[in-house]
C-alpha cells in the first residue's frame, strides 16, 4: 500500500485523530454501506471499546461519532452546523444523514461505552449498527481507528496481514520498505529523500498539484498555530488547564529587542509554536495529522522555528521538508505504529519528533545517511514514552510534551549534521525496538488513562 504524504498529514479537527477523527470517518463509511443496502434503515447504534471507551469522553469520541453518523467528515466539518446538528440530537433522539431519512439516535441508548470487552483487531474498536423498526439490529460493521485517522474495517485489516510496505507499492519508482532500502535507492539514483518521494508521488498526481497540496497543508498548520497563539482562556474538558502559548508569545515579543536575551530562550519558541497548536487541537479546533492529533504541534513547530529564525531559511523548501518527513511517518507507521493506544506516546509525539528531525536535516542541507541519522536520534530517546493523559483529555502531559519533541527534534538534527551520516544504531532498529516496546507496553499505558500521570496527579 502506498502511504502518500496527504495520508500522513490529514486536515481533521480536534482533540484525537484516533479518538475524534477515526470514529468519524468510520461513521460516514457506515452511513455510504447503507446507502447502498436495498433494506430500509429505522435507527442507528454504536458501541465503542477498548480505549475508544476508556478515554472516549475526553477525547470527544461521543460527540465525533454522532456527527459521523450525521454525515459530518473531520476535513469538511462545519463547526456551526456541527453544533446546530448536535443541538437537534438532544431535543429529537434522531439523526438524519444525507439519502437515509431520518434515523433514531438517542445517545443515552444508543451510544454504548463498552468497558468489558475490547475487540481482537487493535485497542481502538468500535461496532456500528443499523436497526430496524422494532430496534432490532440489521446490519453492523466493526471499525478500528488505528491512528492517524485511518479506519480499516475487519476485514480490511484481516488483509493488510504482514503487509508493512509503504512507499514500496509496486507502481512507484522507489519502492522502499524500511530506511535501509530507502538509503540504498537515495545512493544509488543519487537522489534526496524528498526527490524520491516527490517521484513516488508522481504516480498518482501531478507535481503541481503536489505542491499545491503541501502549501495548502502547511497554510492550515500555520493559521491553527496563530490562532493558538492569540487566543488565551481555560480549555474545555474540566481540568481547568490555562491556555499558555498566548502568554508565552507576548513576553517572548516584549523581550526580542534586549541584548541580554540567554540563548536557551530559543527553546521557548519552539515549545509556544508546538504548545499554540496542541492548545487549538485540545480545544477542538482544525489541526493537521502529523503524524497524529496528539502530536501535531511538532513537526509545525519545528517548520516555524526553521522559517522565522534560521537565516536562509525558504518557503521554497517546504516541499522537500514535508515529503522527507512523510517518507520517515510512513517507515514508522507501516512497520511499527504511530497510534499511543497502540504503542504508547512514543508511537506519536516519539514519531513526530522523528518526522521532524528528518524534514529540518534535509532542508538545511543533510544527505540522506544524516537524515536517516537524524530521524533515528529523534526516535531513540523517545523510546518507552507512555501514553497516560490526565481524564482522558490531550492536555496534560500532551501539550508540553510537543513542545519538547519540537526540541528534540532540533537537537537531534543538528547532532546528525555534526557527523557524517555513519551512526551506530540504525533508523530501522529503533522503529522495531519502539514497536516491541509497545507490545510490552502495559495496557494501562497506552491511552486508557489508568496508570501514569492519568492516576497520580489529582484531576478535580
Ligand atoms: S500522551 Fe501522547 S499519545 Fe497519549 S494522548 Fe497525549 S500526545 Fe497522544
Amino acid at each position: 500500500m502506498f502511504l502518500s504524504v496527504f495520508d500522513i498529514f490529514k486536515i481533521g479537527v480536534g482533540p484525537s485523530s484516533s479518538h475524534t477523527m477515526g470514529p468519524m470517518v468510520a461513521g460516514g463509511r457506515f452511513l455510504d454501506s447503507l446507502r447502498a443496502r436495498p433494506f430500509r434503515t429505522h435507527g442507528l447504534r454504536a458501541s465503542l471499546h477498548g480505549s475508544l471507551a476508556f478515554t472516549g469522553k475526553g477525547h470527544a469520541t461521543d460527540r465525533a461519532t454522532i456527527l459521523g453518523l450525521a454525515g459530518f467528515l473531520p476535513e469538511t466539518m462545519n463547526a456551526e452546523a456541527a453544533e446546530a446538528v448536535l443541538a437537534e440530537n438532544r431535543d429529537t433522539k434522531t439523526l438524519s444523514p444525507e439519502g437515509l431519512g431520518d434515523l433514531a439516535f438517542d445517545p443515552a441508548r444508543d451510544l454504548i461505552f463498552d468497558f468489558d470487552r475490547a475487540l481482537p483487531g487493535h485497542a481502538n474498536g468500535m461496532i456500528l449498527m443499523a436497526t430496524d423498526a422494532q430496534g432490532d439490529v440489521i446490519y453492523q460493521q466493526t471499525y478500528y481507528s488505528i491512528g492517524g485517522g485511518f479506519v480499516l474495517t475487519e476485514a480490511e485489516l484481516a488483509a493488510r496481514g504482514d503487509d508493512t510496505r509503504t512507499d514500496a507499492s509496486p507502481k512507484v519508482p522507489h519502492p522502499f520498505a524500511s530506511a535501509a532500502e530507502m538509503l540504498h535507492m537515495a545512493e544509488n539514483s543519487g537522489k534526496s529523500i524528498a526527490a524520491m518521494k516527490r517521484e513516488n508521488e508522481r504516480v498518482f498526481r501531478t507535481d503541481a498539484e503536489i505542491s499545491a497540496g503541501i502549501h495548502h497543508i502547511w497554510q492550515v498548520m500555520r493559521d491553527c498555530m496563530d490562532r493558538g497563539i492569540a487566543t488565551g482562556g481555560i480549555l474545555p474538558g474540566g481540568l481547568s488547564i490555562r491556555r499558555r502559548a498566548a502568554g508565552i508569545h507576548a513576553a517572548l515579543k516584549a523581550e526580542a529587542g534586549m541584548n541580554l536575551t540567554a540563548p536557551h530562550v530559543i527553546n521557548d519558541w519552539m515549545s509556544m509554536y508546538a504548545m499554540a497548536v496542541n492548545e487549538e487541537n485540545a480545544a477542538g479546533g482544525q489541526v493537521v495529522t502529523a503524524p497524529t492529533n496528539g502530536a501535531a504541534g511538532v513537526v509545525p513547530a519545528v517548520i516555524r522555528y526553521w522559517l522565522d529564525h534560521v537565516p536562509g531559511a525558504s518557503e521554497r523548501q517546504l516541499d522537500d521538508f514535508l515529503l522527507t518527513a512523510s517518507a520517515v511517518g510512513g517507515l514508522i507507521k507501516h512497520n511499527a505504529s504511530i497510534s499511543g493506544a497502540e504503542c504508547g506516546c512514543q508511537a506519536e509525539v516519539g514519531s513526530a519528533s522523528a518526522m521532524a528531525a528528518a524534514g529540518l536535516c534535509a532542508v538545511l542541507g543533510g544527505t540522506p545517511q544524516q537524515v536517516e541519522n537524524a530521524a533515528e536520534i529523534a526516535l531513540e530517546h523517545h523510546l518507552g514514552m507512555t501514553c497516560d493523559p490526565v481524564k482522558g483529555l490531550v492536555q496534560v502531559p500532551c501539550i508540553e510534551r510537543n513542545g519538547l519533541g519540537a526540541i528534540k527534534a532540533v537537537s537531534a538534527a543538528s547532532l546528525a549534521l555534526r557527523g557524517d551520516g555513519n551512526h551506530f544504531v540504525p533508523l530501522d532498529s529503533a522503529i522495531e525496538t519502539m514497536r516491541q516496546t509497545g507490545a510490552d507496553m502495559s495496557e494501562k499505558y497506552k491511552e486508557t488513562s489508568l496508570g501514569g500521570l492519568a492516576v497520580n496527579v489529582p484531576n478535580c
